[in-house]
């Protein structure tokens, strides 16, 4: 099986260079590596230009989008000029944290959309316990010609068309080996396989049977496997059809 993941942080992970490393023998394509402020998208394009199985997403998450001015804005268009840069992201609403608010939160988003549809860049959006607003917000403002991922996905099923409608794809993590996720193993089981994308967000949310371990991109393995499972068909497959959607989605050749 060859492996993909479209979103990891290697640069918090300590021992990446030890991961990085062993991405030949273990059949990993690439990866994504997603920014989550300035500063780290800044070593995001660094990871990336450094090593050629690595591609990378800038962007500000919406834990931090507190006391951003245009200057951050300017910084993230910049950044994403770089040929390795191949997505806007991790962008979104998150209600879960109330690190920041959310009239921050929405000026972040709205501003990072607009990146995205100038540069022509699909986002990688993260939301969790605003899938409502951050829809309504999509659709209000513009979606993206190059559309996206709705990353770790963890709402339900019918959430789950409202952003397929749109022809977003939908990101699957660590969570769905985990035991009695009934309400993922159903989005997984509904969403066409063409539209889902394999992710670790590591270090955090490690699959079964790591979990409780710092999370690493090779355990994407797992994560695949599983979805496999969910939809009956053989591994191998399951791994061509998964790295082909995150080819395209990228428009990674
Ligand atoms: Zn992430």
């Amino acid at each position: 099986m060859r492996l993909v993941d479209t979103h990891c942080h290697l640069n918090l992970i300590e021992e990446r260079n030890e991961i990085i490393k062993k991405f030949d023998n273990e059949n990993m394509e690439f990866v994504i590596e997603v920014g989550i402020d300035i500063d780290n998208s800044f070593n995001t394009v660094e990871l990336a230009n450094t090593y050629e199985k690595i591609y990378a997403s800038v962007g500000i998450h919406p834990n931090d989008s507190s006391n951003l001015s245009n200057k951050d804005f300017d910084t993230i268009k910049i950044l994403a000029s770089n040929e390795k840069v191949i997505a806007i992201g991790e962008i979104g609403l998150d209600y879960y944290r109330e690190y920041t608010t959310k009239k921050d939160q929405y000026k972040s988003f709205i501003n990072q959309l607009e990146i995205a549809k100038e540069i022509g860049l699909p986002v990688i959006l993260h939301i969790r316990e605003a899938y409502e607003d951050a829809f309504n917000l999509l659709v209000e403002n513009g979606i993206p010609d190059k559309l996206g991922v709705v990353h770790c996905f963890s709402s339900d099923w019918k959430t789950a068309r409202k952003f397929l409608d749109l022809g977003f794809y939908i990101g699957i993590d660590g969570p769905i080996t985990f035991k009695n996720n009934h309400k993922l193993v159903e989005v997984v089981k509904n969403t066409p396989i063409e539209m889902i994308l394999p992710e670790t967000d590591s270090p955090f949310l490690t699959p079964v049977p790591y979990r409780g371990k710092r999370n690493n991109p090779l355990y994407v393995k797992y994560v695949i496997e599983k979805i496999a499972e969910i939809k009956e068909i053989s591994i191998d497959e399951t791994s061509e059809i998964l790295l082909n959607n995150a080819k395209k989605a990228f428009s990674i050749k």
